[in-house]
């Protein structure tokens, strides 16, 4: 029998003792520090890496030279060594983990064909699915809003939930959350983190415990980070990479340390705050860093203020926003039902690392100290077209006002400013209405507010897509109305005392006699059950409600725009007279088109302030001076008459941190798992067998797969553009989640294909099918391709366009890139700033690819969607110092060639060869954003998945 090597450091693995008297083994970071003496001043985030580096050290993936290396880490060392970090597990969310699933299935059926084992290819490390981003707000303001839109849910996404069934029954250690259970963050949050973990086979009599670390396929996977658990959002085939037991790679980061000092002030919330944190990071350009709080704010803010700061970091650029764990940590644990040996060991294990507490000003060594006075923050909203777009809630209309005829490069919405308080009547062929009241249909009567709920009710009788009745008459739509006010999102649904401020403030509101405006849509959408038990137990429930914020579903909804249509009417009143009209919601996103196609204004505000607007009706009304709206007797009534003391929050906190309730919810994931799911029929059998479906298809990535892989030279030449873009291209416009137009490429393949529009469903739960995701690439109505001219009035036409070369002829991207794949001519696409920035989505990377974009160039990336492209095998090229498409004098009627000369090196230097009609042609050098060894070796194999498929295979 070979003999297994010795652990290169086991001195380290060491005893730790629980409070009763229990021990366990763990890999003793203080037993390192007597080699590496540094480890005592890194930050905590790095030593809980570290502990990963140094527990999964076999001198294979990981070796002696990364633990030396991460022990050795220097604040601002110029960052060149990648750490190989074994997560302990991963989470997805559905619409990211159905394509996973799918390339799972199809890893298989390349393992049967080859005449291998199926059961070569399943997970290593647990891995759990919520489904959470299915739920649309196709109903709300009535009681029965939940069930029919989960009705509706179930008949959209049958074929994909059967599929997932198929997933649960042929791997061992994949898991699902059905829907109606709540958001990935939050069941992340308040179920699956369990604190400390041992390998599932690891028998001993003591076993080996390690933290919690995890990645999972949605950015906002830092939200965990709040727990002081390491873990953040990769895109779906680094997440698959991760399962099967490859490390996840990243270049060492820099840690940016942020002290908090001082106490928020009354009135102010955790939204707010994090709207602040995610300003000013920011500024201080902390993409690809770690941010760690630390200071006697960051200790006196609860874990779930805590959390909703973790969970916008995608929004502020970093990688993780870590808490490190302290006796908050242990509290919340104990508030949600963690069993009190599970929080025994964790409370030893931490105290036994070193790693428990929250540190002091000067404790540990950061790459760079940022600070924040807690005092200092004041209520705020962000938006309209970006999360980092911080605003006072006291300059919200002026700054409304201002933008609206700003240009389009300003932030802007370029409209005329003498028509912003033009108002328009609801009624068909209406004439304008001039009046200058900003705030419709004042005192809003509460027959129509009973009117919007009684109109789902009817709709009731037979469950189908189609959008409620408007209302009409007397309303008009504006300028700046709330069109949609959602309380929505992980980031502030997890937290009780912004769900509770809502709670109240709608109570304070009902009492004086204010009720929400009648255009406005208004939903409730919490990530767990939990929320609504405590908001019921607490007596707000009813309040909320009466604003018409009935419960619509327990799932992203409108933070992922599911927020469901608009009215026939409104949707033209807003197209017809180009309005800019708005949606006010606790989420944390809000670029052009993710809410609604028709909202070009989308604020992001915490829950109360979401109610308030709801009532206000309109983003001019200033709250700060102006009444919300009237109450009983035509009284004004002010923000500051509603607005919940602190006093009034705490009180009912007692409802929200009870951990009997958390378990019994949680329990029933597997014991009740709701009518809907268990009717679900899965087929059985180790291997998929891929039956038709407008949902699920075998993807392409495999075929011709062969254990070798082919001699690739990146290098291309005659090139054609297919696109120029500006600044921040998310990946919601590279590849959409929401609508599916029914005029676009996917519609029309829908169409042929036999599926009515109001079966569309959104292209997010398409994902497991290549033939809707290739037509969706670049297929955003509000993406900008800048090769084609402006209209006289300096407009840019809007929508997945392109023009085809030579002749110009203008066409969707999908139909050009079928052109020049036939005709063999590779396609380049050409970027600004923060390319592919937003939601980690994989299919944003896999759409590209599949197009036969072979290399995308811009001045930056964003993290995630950079390291996908490079798992699918397109090369990220980065312009140098002020280089930028524009100022080659780029028109897209040039050819280019990609010259990489010599080996493939990470970072390397390519020169990038532009060749004009006229003849002449130009060099410029960008730099390769293939940025480390593995990465050239996923390149070099066709991408991540090629490269695992051969290595488990091979073993
Ligand atoms: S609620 Fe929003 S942030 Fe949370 S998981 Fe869903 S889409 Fe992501």
């Amino acid at each position: 029998m070979a003999k297994v090597p010795a652990h290169p450091f086991a001195s380290a693995l060491k005893t730790f003792k629980t409070a009763s008297g229990g021990a366990g083994k763990y890999w003793s970071l203080k037993e390192l520090a007597k080699q590496y003496p540094n480890i005592d001043k890194l930050p905590v985030s790095i030593r809980i890496v570290l502990e990963s580096v140094l527990r999964n050290c076999d001198g294979q993936k990981v070796g002696v030279e990364n633990v030396e290396q991460l022990a050795n880490w220097q604040p601002n060392a110029e960052r060149t060594e990648e750490i190989p970090f074994v997560v302990t597990r991963v989470v997805l969310q559905d619409f990211t983990g159905v394509p996973l699933l799918a390339d799972l299935a199809a890893m298989r059926s390349v393992a049967a064909k080859l005449g291998k084992s199926p059961k070569t290819i399943e997970p290593l490390v647990p891995v759990d699915l919520v489904v959470d981003h299915s739920v649309m707000v196709d109903y709300y303001g009535t009681p029965k809003a939940l069930d029919l839109n989960m009705k509706l849910e179930f008949q959209r996404n049958n074929e994909r939930y059967q599929f997932m069934k198929w997933g649960m029954q042929a791997f061992d250690t994949f898991g699902v959350v059905p829907p109606g259970f709540g958001i990935v963050h939050q069941v992340n949050l308040e179920y699956f983190a369990r604190g400390v973990y041992k390998a599932a086979d690891d028998n001993a009599k003591v076993p080996t415990w390690y933290p919690d670390s995890l990645v999972g396929t949605d950015s906002h996977t830092t939200m965990i980070n709040g727990i002081g658990v390491v873990g953040w959002g990769v895109g779906g085939i680094e997440a698959e990479a991760a399962m099967l037991g490859q490390p996840v790679y990243m270049l060492t980061p820099d840690v940016v340390g942020f002290e908090l000092t001082g106490k928020l002030r009354e009135g102010v919330t955790a939204t707010d705050l994090v709207l602040y944190v995610t300003a000013i990071l920011r500024t201080e350009k902390v993409v690809g860093k770690f941010v760690e709080f630390f200071g006697p704010g960051a200790a006196s803010i609860a874990v779930p203020d805590r959390a909703t700061i973790g969970n916008m970091a995608p929004e502020y650029g970093a990688t993780m926003g870590f808490f490190p764990v302290d006796e908050m940590t242990v509290a919340y644990f104990k508030g949600t039902g963690r069993t009190d040996k599970e929080i025994e060991r964790f409370e030893a294990y931490y105290k036994a690392q070193g790693l428990f507490g929250m540190p002091a000003p000067g404790e540990l060594n950061y790459t760079k100290v940022v600070r924040l006075d807690l005092g200092t923050v004041s209520p705020s909203l962000a938006g309209p077209k970006r999360p980092q777009d911080r605003i006072d809630l006291g300059h919200l209309s002026t700054k409304f006002s201002e933008l609206y005829s700003k240009p389009n490069d300003a932030n802007g919405f370029n409209q005329p400013a003498d028509k912003l308080k033009i108002r328009y009547p609801l009624a068909k062929n209406g004439q304008s209405d001039d009046s200058e009241a900003p705030a419709p249909a004042a005192g809003a009567p509460r027959q129509v507010v009973e009117m919007v709920a009684n109109r789902s009710t009817k709709a009731a009788a037979h469950v189908s897509a189609t959008a409620p009745v408007a209302p009409k008459g007397a309303v008009t739509i504006g300028n700046g109305d709330v069109l949609i006010a959602a309380i929505t999102s992980c980031t502030n649904t997890s937290n009780p005392s912004v769900m509770l401020a809502a709670g109240l403030l709608a109570k304070k509101a009902v009492e004086a006699g204010l009720t929400v405006k009648p255009h406005v849509k208004t939903s409730l959408a919490p990530g767990s059950r939990i929320v609504t038990e405590y908001l019921e137990k607490a007596g707000l429930l009813p309040y909320l409600e009466q604003l018409g914020f009935y419960l619509a579903g327990y799932g992203c909804t409108t933070c992922i725009g599911n927020a469901g249509d608009l009215t026939a009417e409104i949707n033209e009143v807003i197209t017809e007279n180009n309005l800019v009209a708005a949606a006010v919601l606790s989420g944390n996103r809000n670029f052009e088109a993710r809410i609604h196609p028709n909202l070009k204004a989308n604020f992001l505000a915490s829950p109360p302030l979401v109610v308030a607007f709801a009532i206000a009706g309109n983003v001019m009304t200033d709250l700060m001076t102006e009444p919300v709206g009237k109450g009983k007797h035509g009284k004004d009534v002010y923000l500051g008459d509603i607005w919940p003391t602190p006093q009034e929050i705490d009180a009912n906190l007692r409802f929200a941190m009870n951990a009997k309730a958390f378990r019994a919810n949680y329990d029933k994931v597997k014991t009740d798992p709701g009518k809907f799911w268990s009717s679900i029929k899965g087929t059985t059998g180790q291997v998929y067998d891929w039956p038709t479906s407008t949902y699920i298809a075998e993807p392409p990535f495999f075929e011709g797969f062969k254990m070798k892989p082919a001699a690739t030279n990146p290098g291309f030449s005659g090139a054609r553009v297919m696109a120029l873009f500006g600044d921040s291209i998310t990946t919601d416009h590279i590849s959409p989640a929401g609508a599916i137009k029914e005029s676009s490429p996917a519609g029309v393949w829908l169409k042929a294909h036999g599926v009515p529009k109001a079966d569309f469903n959104s292209y997010g739960s398409r994902r497991g099918n290549h033939e809707i995701m290739m037509r969706g690439t670049f297929a955003n109505v509000r993406i900008k391709n800048l090769m084609l001219p402006p209209d006289d009035k300096g407009t840019q036409e809007e929508g997945g366009l392109t023009l085809f070369q030579p002749g110009n002829e203008k066409m969707f991207i999908y139909d050009a890139a079928m052109k020049y794949i036939a005709q063999e001519v590779p396609t380049v696409v050409f970027g600004g700033e923060e390319y592919g920035t937003g939601s980690s989505r994989d299919w944003a990377a896999k759409g590209t690819q599949l197009l036969g974009i072979k290399a995308v160039v811009a001045r930056s990336f964003e993290r995630i969607h950079r390291a996908n492209l490079v798992g699918m095998g397109v090369l990220p090229l980065q312009f140098r110092g002020a280089d930028s498409w524009q100022s080659l004098g780029l028109t897209g009627h040039e050819k280019i060639d990609v010259v990489i000369e010599g080996e493939l090196k990470p970072q390397m230097d390519v020169k990038l060869v532009v060749h004009r009609p006229d003849g002449t042609h130009q060099e410029a050098t960008v730099r390769l954003r293939i940025d480390t060894p593995i990465e050239v070796d996923y390149y070099k194999h066709g991408g991540i998945l090629p490269f695992v498929l051969r290595q488990l295979l091979a073993a």
